[in-house]
Order: structure tokens, then sequence, then C-alpha cells
């Protein structure tokens, strides 16, 4: 038997050690933010070897036989506390690591390396054909990856886990059902023709844009002591291992505001959850988001259900006009409102707006799963991404370029990736319900220009949590439910009923 003492020592161990590969992964962290952000082009070949040098120290300390010992000593702290959460973790990400054999996570990694090139040639050349056998191999990675990993029900449940822990195929699968049924008869009545994006398109000074939308998050509460933000091609929002330093990037378009506004307000909304995690958190596996879904559902809270929201512009539209006189000064409010709510089908998933954007992710979730189950071979995508695209969308790519070879994740191997962006969107509305229910002044405060309330049920139900409860524990907690698309179907019936007449 383990004494009492053993215990404490061995946690207290088992602790010292998450925090240096907590300290190791946020250097990773910094490295690569400076890589994305200012690093000169000739530092390439350098920062990829520090990176992968990093990689492999906070590896190696994971999944040690050291790290396994005090696993195994720790013992079982009582259920609920922020020790047991901590072990819960560790074992979990230390079972991750150690199932998969070293000769198959770099077979991955060589594969993701070539994957990614030949996918950036073949987009550019729109040509399926040359992408093809690079895919092949990496399916059947992924394959062997999640037999490693181990499921009960389904092989995409152990890749699904990567990013959504303890969700599963067979819940998705349902609430995509149900989403399907609703969006695609709406998505179907759609008026096909008319510009309604117009008024988006002018010409707006990057500083300009940038002080309109420093003004925004500052209102919703980003902490600039705690963050900063940079420019680069596609952004993102990163952090350090503590809630004390959560950078967020952006992207300026000078002829169309939706461009650098809505990103902005996206990566935010990602910043605002990260800032609002408990510090006492820091260098444990407590700190940072709890799951890929839970955090979009963050971006997507502030930048669609508040951001693209009538109260939001009636007191913001003034100011935006007085910004930008010469683009908006003779649009109406309601011609703006329609514009940054334009709905209609298109080819490409991240262009996609609030209405039609599920149904990108439908088609992928049901090709990657048949990939995974050797229902679809790799050769038939390009005909059966068409396909589905007329089913939900009723249009035809114009090339593979804008069609099966547009997005990054195949070749990168994030089989499992693509439903933490529907979870999101369905989440952010029954969270966003959940904190009206608390607090119904909420539309009106947005309408004064004021995001506390909203912000302070956010940090109080959800953001100080971090990672201490399992993504479905906390749904729960936040909303007093389980994921629920009832909502969010509520609500996308309601704004885009009204825009556009639909029954
Ligand atoms: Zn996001």
């Amino acid at each position: 038997m383990i004494s009492m003492n053993t215990q404490k020592d061995a946690l207290q161990l088992l602790k010292e050690r998450l925090a240096t590969i907590s300290d190791i992964d946020a250097a990773m962290a910094v490295l690569t933010w400076d890589q994305q952000t200012y690093m000169p082009a000739g530092g390439i070949a350098g920062r990829s070897e520090q990176l992968a040098t990093l990689s492999q120290i906070s590896h190696e300390m994971l999944v040690s036989d050291e790290t396994g010992k005090l696993l195994e000593s720790a013992g079982e702290p009582a259920s609920g506390s922020e020790d047991a959460a901590i072990i819960r973790l560790a074992r979990r990400d230390y079972e991750r690591a150690t199932r998969l054999p070293a000769r198959l996570v770099s077979e991955i990694s060589r594969t993701r390396s070539v994957a990614q090139g030949a996918w950036e040639k073949a987009r550019a050349d729109s040509d399926w054909g040359s992408f093809a056998s690079h895919l092949e191999k990496m399916v059947s990675l992924q394959r062997e990856a999640a037999e490693h990993l181990g499921y009960e029900d389904h092989p995409y449940d152990a890749l699904l886990d990567a990013y959504e822990p303890g969700e599963k195929k067979a819940h998705l699968d349902h609430m995509f059902a149900g989403l399907k049924e609703t969006l695609v008869p709406m998505i179907k009545s759609l008026p096909t023709d008319e510009d309604r994006e117009a008024p988006l398109h002018g010409n707006f000074g990057e500083r300009k844009q940038e002080e309109f939308s420093t003004a925004v998050i500052s209102a919703f509460g980003y902490d600039w002591e705690r963050g900063r933000q940079d420019r680069v091609a596609h952004p993102f929002c990163i952090s350090f291992g503590s809630p004390g330093d959560v950078r967020i990037t952006t992207r300026f378009d000078p002829e169309w505001f939706s461009y650098h506004f809505f990103a902005t307000l996206h990566e935010a909304g990602h910043a605002l959850y990260e800032q609002g995690v408990n510090p006492a958190y820091s260098r444990t596996p407590l700190s940072g988001g709890v799951s890929m879904g839970v955090h979009e559902s963050q971006s997507r809270l502030w930048e669609n259900l508040v951001g693209r929201s009538r109260p939001f512009w009636t007191f913001y539209y003034p100011k935006l006009q007085a910004t930008f006189p010469e683009a908006f000064g003779e649009v109406d409010f309601e011609s703006f409102y329609r514009a940054t709510n334009a709905a209609y089908p298109s080819e490409i998933r991240t262009e996609a707006d609030e209405l039609t954007y599920n149904m990108h992710i439908l088609l992928r979730y049901e090709l990657e799963t048949s990939l995974l189950e050797e229902k679809l071979s790799v050769a038939e995508l390009p005909e059966v991404w068409n396909a589905k695209m007329q089913q939900y969308l009723s249009i035809t790519p114009k090339n593979e370029a804008r069609g099966v070879l547009q997005d990054v994740h195949w070749a990168a191997g994030l089989f499992g990736y693509f439903p933490t962006y529907t979870l999101g969107n369905v989440l952010s509305a029954q969270v966003f319900d959940a904190a009206v229910g608390a607090h119904p002044e909420i539309p009106e405060d947005i309408e004064r220009g004021k995001f506390d309330t909203l912000r302070g049920w956010l940090q109080e139900n959800l953001y100080r949590h971090g990672s201490l409860y399992e993504p479905q524990d906390l749904i729960e907690r936040t909303t007093g439910k389980p994921l629920d698309t009832a909502p969010y179907l509520n609500y996308l019936k309601a704004k885009f009923g009204e825009l556009y007449d639909l029954a």
C-alpha cells in the first residue's frame, strides 16, 4: 500500500513535471507566434529545428517512465477537486501519447509535411490527381492511429477525442441530422439575385479600421495589459500557459470592411475566454480553454451573436458612419445590417455566412467519416464532394481548388477537427441564451455599448473554469442542459426568417 505522504509527494512531483512541460510548450508557442508575425523568411530553417527540439523534449518528458510512475503513485484525490482534474488530464495526455508507437508518430509527421507541400501545389494548379496519393497515405495512417488509440463504438471517436474530449460520432450524427433538416430548406429558399453585400465594399483606411475595431474589442473587455494585436495572413489567437499574455492577430483589406472587422471580433472572442481563465491554473493542464468546440463557441458568440446583431449596430453604426463617411454616409441602417448578414450558398467554407456555414462542415464530416470507414475511396472524393455541394447548397464549385482542395485540414492529418466548428456555432447560441436568461437586460446593454454584464456572466460561468471540467459537464453547468441545437436553430430562424421573409 502506498502511504498518504508518498501520494502527496508524488502529486507534488507530478505537478512540477507538468509545469516544466507547460513552460516548454509555452516557449514553443512564443516561437510559433514570432514565426507567424515578425520572423524574416530566412529564419525558417533554424526555427523548424528549434521547434522540433522543444517538441521532442516536451514529448519525452510526458511519455517517460518517470511520468508514468508519478501518475500511478499520485492516488485519486477527491473527485471534483482541482488535483483530481489535473491527474485526469495528465493521464489522458499520457495515455494518448504512449499508445501511439514512435514509428507511427514520426511517419504521420513526415507525411504531413510532404502532403501539405503537395496540397499547396495541387490547390494552386487545381489538380486533385497530384494530391490524391498523399491523402491516401494520410487516411491509412489516421486509421492506424485510431486503432492504437482505441475506441468503443467507432474509430472516428478516437480521433475526435483529440479536439473534443468525450464527444462521439453517434452524438454528432444526431446533431447534424437536426441541423440538416431545418437548414437545407431555408438555404434553398434564399433569393439568389441580389448583391446585398455591396455596402461593405468601398475605401477603408487601415488605421481607421484598426481604431474602430480596437474600440469595439476594448469595450468587449479585451485586456491590452495582458495582450497585443499584430498582423498576419491567417488570423489566430495564442496564449502561453497563463491568462497573463493572450495575443491576437488580424488582417486588413482596404476595400472590404468585413475582412478585418469580423476576423478581429472572432479572435478577440477566443482571447476573452483565455484571459478569463483562473490565473491559479497557470502552468497546469487546467489552463486554457477546455476544447476546440467550446473555444469556437466564444469566438462565434462575440463575432455573430453580438457583432452581427441589431442591438450592437444600433449603438455602433452611427460611429462607423462617422469613421467612414464616404463609404457609409449614404447607407441606411437597414441596408448595412442586411449586408453584414447577407446569406447565400457559396463555394468556400471560410467565406460562408452563418446560415450556410454548417452545411460546409456537414459535407466534410460525412466525407472524412466515410474515408475512415473505407466506404469511400480518395479517388471518389471530388465527385462525391460536388454531389453533396449540390444536395446541400445547390451549387457546383468552379474547379477543384474552389472545391475539394480548398482546406488544409486533411493534408495536415486533422481528421475529427471539422465538427468542432459546428459544435462551436451550436453552443454559441445555447450559451448566449443562458446568459440572457440570467440577465434579460443584456440585449439593451449591448444597444448602449455595454458588455460588462454579458462578459461578467461568461467569466463567472464559463471562462474562469479553464479545463477543470470535461467539456460536456461544463456545458451542462454553464447552460443547465447538455448540448442542444434548439437555441441555435431558433436564432437562425428568427434572424434569417426576418431578413429574407422565409417561412
Ligand atoms: Zn476560431
